[in-house]
This record gives structure tokens, sequence and C-alpha cells, in this order.
């Protein structure tokens, strides 16, 4: 785990402080998603798996200045034993960034990975179902639905597609 849980403020995906989980599975169908998140406590540097998408996400859009620790989850703290030991490649590991937005009210942020497990590819699906792949998409689609506007700009998006570990690939 040499890239994450630093103190670092550091934003680069080299220094991605929390981290995505895509659990293997023996399926060969392709577009697997995220299926756990999880991150690491600024004190005791123990794994936590996050429940809930929304609860990531809160974390992740503050995490910089609002460092992870265990006591920000119900009944959890320090002295508890970590949800995760450690990353194999009993899971595929992607690392996230910190403090990306919050996927905006309505909008569904989907990550697929690919079939070669090169990388994840990112995109939103807006509320009336058109899918957003791209910052200059997100900004036609205000353009169209200017009563988003007023809730939503282009900056509430982020493409960053997490980084894949090659050494926790099958
Ligand atoms: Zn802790």
């Amino acid at each position: 785990m040499d890239d994450t849980g630093t103190n670092s403020v550091e934003t680069s995906s080299e220094e991605a402080l929390s981290s995505d989980l895509v659990k293997e599975n023996q399926s060969t169908s392709p577009g697997r998603s995220v299926d756990a998140r999880c991150v690491q406590c600024d004190e005791c540097s123990k794994l936590r798996l996050i429940p809930t998408e929304e609860l990531y996400e809160e974390i992740r859009s503050r995490f910089i200045e609002d460092p992870f620790v265990c006591s920000k989850l119900p009944n959890v703290s320090c002295d508890d034993p970590g949800d995760i030991e450690d990353y194999d490649s009993t899971w595929t590991w992607a690392f996230d960034k910190p403090n990306l937005p919050k996927t905006p009210p309505g909008f569904k942020k989907r990550l697929v990975l690919r079939k070669n497990y090169s990388k994840m590819d990112c995109y939103y699906d807006a509320p009336n179902g058109k899918r957003l792949r791209s910052k200059a998409e997100v900004s036609r689609f205000l353009d169209k639905h200017p009563e988003y506007k007023k809730d939503i700009s282009p900056s509430d998006f982020s493409f960053f597609s997490p980084k894949i570990m090659e050494d926790t690939n099958p």
C-alpha cells in the first residue's frame, strides 16, 4: 500500500489517498463495475470498507481537508481490526483520487472495467437517460437543458478514472 494513506496533499493519481475495489469474479461478462470501496484511516492506517457509494463520495470529496478516520463510521474505532488486511489479487484494485466532486443529484456515475483490465471507463447517466462521456458533453447537455444550470456546473463532474493496480490483475 505504498501509494496510500500518507498525509500528502498531492492530488496526482500516483498519490491517490482513497481506493476503489473491484471484486474479482469468475464471470467472463464484460463491464464489471466497482463492487466495494474502502479508505485508509489517517491515524491507524487500517483499511475500512465504506458501506455506500454516497458515503464514499462524501468522504472522498473532502479527503484532503478532512482526512478519514475510523471513528467517522458508526460504532467503529481504530481499535477494531481492519476490514481488509492488505491488498492482493483476490480483488482487482483501482486507486482513486481525493477531493473529487460528489455526483450531482439525479445523475449516476458509472465506472466500468475494461475486459482486458487495462482501465476503467468513466461516464455519467443524466436524469433523462442521456449518457455523458466528457466535460464537453456535460457542457452541451447543460446548454440544451438550462433547467439544470442553477444547481449544476461542469465542475461538478470528474472523468478521472481510478488507476488499476497491475499486480492485482488476475
Ligand atoms: Zn483508524
